[in-house]
């Protein structure tokens, strides 16, 4: 007879149960009041239905898969004639047609490539939002593809043929001429080994073979390479100018884009980011000979906005992982959401990612209305660089934080989290670094009085809330000194962070948010900001209602 006692593994309790077949919208009390706050709120019960497709077990599943079988390239065939194609696994693609058919790449524009109606921007940038807590690395031809066609209309005869292309629903991933497809994705290659920021410096050359160009040179970054097309900075006759360079030149044949090697990355391992040479690529040209930067410009601005969202996107995911697993968890006889230290760092976390997705979202709104307001216009100018300054540099350490709050079943792979930490600090390093955004709204200030107009306004509101620091943001202070930028640009944004919580949430959020990240210097560390429990309690119910 066996004495010994029964041991089974395979019991298991005190864990939590998955986090996935999950509704990403109406789970989400901020972002729904963001939504309303910012003129979409009758698109909800559609947002609801991509909120449920995206959280499904399905949809984590295809994330973890696109981004456990990274793309590779194929350079040559095996008779050593150049391929110079990457393939990516299907769940890739997967990813791609279910933001393609929902309009992440398109839905701001319409066929003519002129912008859509509001709140076409505000819709989009909702359903962004979700697609990012699930996989990122596929958004990254999304991005460029819809920011694409903002360049584009330097070049109103290509935008007329091109737009309609890609404002289909229809994801065409086929090696062929991009006239030929059902549905185009568009990238860019600005970015040379001598320099990313300082794009000025590009040594790649343009040289003109009747009514279009020759492009010689490299890029040392160029995302999805798999693109139809790509918009390219090179130097011109008469300056850094921007081109049009397909995948296949007009008479059908390859182009003489030679894919170099794909870069191994910390994460964004789902999206494939190339090194590149033009060997006297076909293109054409995109604005005046000299205008690149002015021209690129208008694309690298919209890419801005959908690296705050991203990022957002992220911190929401990992707040949301975080106060799931802790309402089951047990410590010492009690869940770790009623320990009270673990509350307070809950409720912190939950206040940050308040004040991200109301700035977000208040952001893309200017977007929506910068074309018939001019003080949206400027507030467009002015928030995007400091907005994604501060959120995209807020979610690594925000994301590692909350991976904390599931102990070690959020450091295994498995969890979401690694993803997550490891996809975050992308979006602070490209379409412009942390200090890079600081010396862009520095820039505004100068340069645009209506933007300088709106900071001034925004500095008067916020000055009984700042104390000694409402000075940073005097027009007539040293706002322009490049050494302090990074604390004006910070204190900028969660001043409009607070103006845009003002409009969409309750007032104890608001004034949550004001008290620990305005009129006393944020912690360090989140947990230390003495929030009291009865704001806690709304944060925590506001972030995931309870099962
Ligand atoms: C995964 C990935 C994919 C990418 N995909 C693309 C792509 O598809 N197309 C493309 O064109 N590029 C792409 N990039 C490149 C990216 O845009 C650049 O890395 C970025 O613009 C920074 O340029 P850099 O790397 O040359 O850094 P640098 O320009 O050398 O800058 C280094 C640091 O110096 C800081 N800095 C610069 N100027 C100043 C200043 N005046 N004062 C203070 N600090 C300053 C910057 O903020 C940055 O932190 C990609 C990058 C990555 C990591």
């Amino acid at each position: 007879m066996n004495t010994l006692p029964r041991f089974d593994t395979q019991e298991v309790f005190n864990q939590s149960p998955l986090y996935e077949n999950i509704d990403l919208f109406s789970s989400d009390l901020p972002l729904q009041e963001a939504v309303m706050a910012n003129g979409a709120g009758h698109e909800a019960p559609a947002l609801a239905a991509f909120g449920r497709q995206w959280g499904t077990a399905e949809m984590f599943a295809l994330a973890r898969r696109a981004n456990e079988n990274p793309p590779k390239l194929y350079t040559f065939d095996p008779k050593g004639f150049r391929r110079d194609v990457v393939e990516f696994h299907p769940a890739y693609h997967d990813l791609m047609w279910a933001s393609v058919a929902a309009g992440l790449h398109a839905s701001t524009w319409t066929a003519s490539g002129q912008r859509a109606a509001p709140p076409a921007e505000v819709a989009r940038a909702t359903r962004y939002y979700m697609a990012a807590q699930i996989e990122s690395g596929h958004l990254c031809p999304i991005t460029m593809t819809r920011a694409a066609l903002g360049a584009l209309g330097a070049n109103p005869t290509l935008l007329a043929q091109v737009a309609p292309k890609v404002v289909t629903a229809s994801y065409d991933p086929t090696f062929r001429p991009w006239w030929e497809k059902s549905g185009v994705t568009l990238g860019m290659g600005m970015t040379e080994k001598q320099g990313g920021t300082d794009v000025r410096a590009n040594i790649t050359t343009a040289t003109p073979a009747g009514d279009s160009y020759a492009i010689v040179g490299h890029k040392w970054f160029l995302s999805a390479p798999m693109c139809d097309a790509f918009l390219v900075l090179a130097q011109g006759a008469g300056g850094l100018t921007c081109f049009f360079v397909p995948r296949f030149r007009p008479d059908g044949s390859v182009n003489a884009l030679r894919l170099q090697r794909l870069k191994d990355k910390l994460g964004n391992r789902s999206n494939a980011s190339s090194e590149i040479e033009f060997a006297g690529a076909f293109a054409l040209r995109v604005g005046d000979e000299g205008a690149g930067v002015r021209t690129i410009i208008q694309m690298v601005q919209l890419t801005r906005l959908d690296c705050g969202l991203a990022s957002a996107g992220f911190m929401r995911m990992a707040l949301a992982q975080a106060v799931h697993h802790c309402r089951y968890r047990s410590v010492f006889q009690k869940h770790l959401y009623d320990q009270p230290m673990m509350r307070a760092v809950l409720a912190d976390l939950a206040l940050e990612v308040e004040g991200a997705v109301a700035l977000i979202m208040r952001l893309a709104r200017a977007f929506d209305r910068a074309a018939s307001d001019p003080r949206e216009a400027a507030y467009a100018r002015l928030v995007t660089p400091a907005a994604k300054y501060w959120i995209c540099k807020t979610a690594p350490s925000f994301i590692y934080e909350a991976m904390e709050c599931l102990g070690g079943n959020g450091y295994v792979e498995e969890s979401v989290l690694p993803r997550l930490y490891r996809e975050a600090p992308v979006n602070a390093i490209w379409e412009g670094s942390g200090n890079v955004m600081c010396l862009d709204v520095l820039r505004a200030l100068k340069r645009d009085k209506e933007a300088a107009d709106l900071m001034g306004e925004l500095a008067r509101q916020a000055s009984p809330m700042l104390g000694k620091d409402a000075a940073l943001l005097e027009p007539t202070n040293e706002f322009a000194g490049e050494a302090a930028a990074r604390i004006t640009v910070g204190k900028l944004a969660a001043i409009a962070a607070v103006a845009a919580l003002e409009v969409s949430a309750p007032p104890a959020v608001t004034e949550a948010f004001a008290c620990t990240r305005l009129m006393q210097q944020h912690a360090a560390l989140y947990g230390a900001d003495g929030i009291e429990a009865r704001t806690a309690e709304t944060l925590l119910q506001r972030a995931l209602p309870e099962a």
